[in-house]
């Protein structure tokens, strides 16, 4: 019987305040069955809408250092004094069931995880401008003005850092964002490189028809 064929582990950055949270629940919404969403530990306070398990795992930060100690965490890093760091288990179970999972990390976790599994897609998502970036961030309303401050420079440093990625999505409209996701991942699959098995299958069967025919 031929193998299930493994998911594509996908990074998806952005500024905070790109809409990244917003995108991945629209594609789950739309596209629930192609895909798996990592949830994260993290040590930062969750915030009103939040719920444990859902957009996080929200730990102490005793807690965070026995997942580390654990080898728990497939990578894991420091965004603007808080840890966050991407569990293992759930990882590597729905690439093996054939799903597409994909991680909302920062810039630093996802060049480990690209040293680390050379064949991950990168995706950098972006506002048009700086200033809506800002607009949305603070419109959110979810963080003290000294931690938006604190956000808005750490995007400038990871603005240095777009250009490792493969795929650079805008959020303008929402709706065209999301299907240019689901797309650039779709496109994915259909890589040579990511069709080893089939090609190898096709050229053996091929074998098979009497020579002249
Ligand atoms: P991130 O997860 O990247 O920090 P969010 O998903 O929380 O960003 O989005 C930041 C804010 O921008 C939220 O208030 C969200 O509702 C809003 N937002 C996201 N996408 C759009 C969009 N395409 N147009 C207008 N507002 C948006
Ligand atoms: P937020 O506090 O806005 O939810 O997330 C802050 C930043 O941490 C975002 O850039 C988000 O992508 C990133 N992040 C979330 N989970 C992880 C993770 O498991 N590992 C890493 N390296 N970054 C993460």
């Amino acid at each position: 019987m031929e193998q299930k064929k493994r998911g594509i582990l996908v990074v998806f950055s952005g500024f905070s305040g790109s809409g990244k949270g917003t995108i991945m629940r629209e594609l789950l919404n739309r596209y629930a069955s192609c895909y798996a969403l990592s949830v994260s530990a993290t040590t930062r306070k969750p915030r009103a809408c939040e719920e444990d398990g859902r957009e996080y795992f929200f730990k102490t930060n005793e807690e965070f250092q026995k997942m580390i100690e654990k080898n728990e965490l497939i990578e894991y890093a420091v965004y603007v004094e808080n840890y966050y760091g991407t569990p293992r288990a759930y990882v590597e179970e729905q690439l093996d069931a054939g799903k597409d999972v994909i991680l909302e990390i920062e810039i630093q976790g996802a060049s480990r995880i690209k040293e680390m599994f050379p064949d991950t897609l990168l995706m950098f998502v972006s506002t048009k401008d700086a200033a809506t970036l800002k607009a949305r961030l603070a419109g959110r309303g979810t963080e003290e003005a000294s931690v938006i401050e604190a956000r808005l420079l750490r995007a400038g440093e990871e603005a240095l850092g777009m250009e490792a990625y493969d795929y650079l999505v805008i959020n303008d409209s929402l709706e065209e964002c999301v299907e240019e996701v689901h797309s650039i991942i779709r496109n994915e699959h259909r890589k040579m490189a990511r069709n080893h098995d089939f090609i190898h299958r096709m050229k053996e069967e091929l074998k098979n028809f009497p020579k002249g025919e």
